[in-house]
């Protein structure tokens, strides 16, 4: 089926780090659930290069929001990096996927699992009130190569104020020392049980995880919960693992 692309409009370019940053565009897209994905595109040399994003942002706000890491050399990273206030960008008109909340059984607790930009994902959904009004705690997890990519901390901050009580947020970072952080892979911090333990709650049989980031480290991570009786959810036979994989 043909894209139907809407041109919309750069408002701020956040720029995390050298290689990672977030745009945010107002255009006219038809509305989306937290949790989907997009595609936003350029046109390069005459031609629309396009990639897929999960919106960060939320159906509830007025703009709409992607987190991308700027590969050197990539198709269209590099020249996404470049926009200013102002600029234009295509976006596709209808968001698509399945990484949303009513996807998601019920459970006693819901564990949100993301390395990189995938917590982009996580923003969303929890900037509406499923999740919060769905489960007793949540447990936000984010590994990271080196401390500074640990993005969204404002945003992560009014979550755990505006909800006392309800959220623990873990960070992991592998390429340097960090006080506050713990110092290795998710799943090698689920294997030992130090995640479990800053979280202050086990993951059991009525725990519902999402994951969403580096394929590897997804893989990994739900060995370690299979192993522990968990199982993948799939629309056929309901369970407790929810990922999304995009690269
Ligand atoms: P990433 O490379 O997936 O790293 C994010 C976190 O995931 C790191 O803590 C990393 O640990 C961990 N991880 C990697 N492989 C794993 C596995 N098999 N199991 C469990 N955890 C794993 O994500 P990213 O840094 O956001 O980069 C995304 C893409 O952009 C990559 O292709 C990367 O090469 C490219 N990129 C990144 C940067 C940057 O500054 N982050 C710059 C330019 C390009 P380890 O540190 O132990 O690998």
């Amino acid at each position: 089926m043909a894209i139907n692309w809407i041109e919309s409009e750069v408002i701020e370019h956040i720029r995390w780090t050298d290689s990672l940053s977030s745009v945010k565009f107002k255009g006219n897209v038809l509305p989306y659930t937290a949790g989907q994905f997009t595609k936003v595109g350029l046109k390069i040399n005459g031609e629309l290069v396009s990639r897929p994003y999960s919106y960060v942002s939320s159906p509830n706000e007025d703009y709409l929001e992607i987190i991308y890491v700027h590969v050197p050399g990539g198709l269209l990273t590099p020249a996404l990096h470049e926009l200013k206030v102002g600029d234009k960008l295509h976006v596709m008109e209808k968001a698509s996927g399945f990484f949303v909340m009513d996807e998601v059984p019920k459970g006693k607790n819901l564990w949100m699992f993301a390395t990189g930009t995938g917590l982009g994902v996580f923003i969303s959904l929890l900037k509406t009130s499923q999740p919060w009004e769905r489960f007793e705690k949540i447990i936000l997890v984010h590994g990271v190569r080196t401390k500074k990519e640990l993005v969204y901390q404002e945003q992560i901050k009014k979550f755990a104020e505006d909800n006392p009580g309800k959220i623990k947020y873990i960070q992991t970072v592998t390429r340097e020392k960090e006080a506050d952080c713990l110092n290795l892979r998710i799943p090698q911090g689920l294997e030992t049980n130090k995640i479990q333990k800053l979280a202050e709650v086990e993951i059991t049989l009525d725990s519902q995880i999402m994951i969403c980031g580096n394929p590897e480290m997804i893989n990994d991570t739900v060995t370690f919960l299979e192993k522990n009786g968990l199982e993948r959810n799939r629309r056929s036979k309901p369970g407790n693992i929810t990922l999304e994989k995009y690269w």
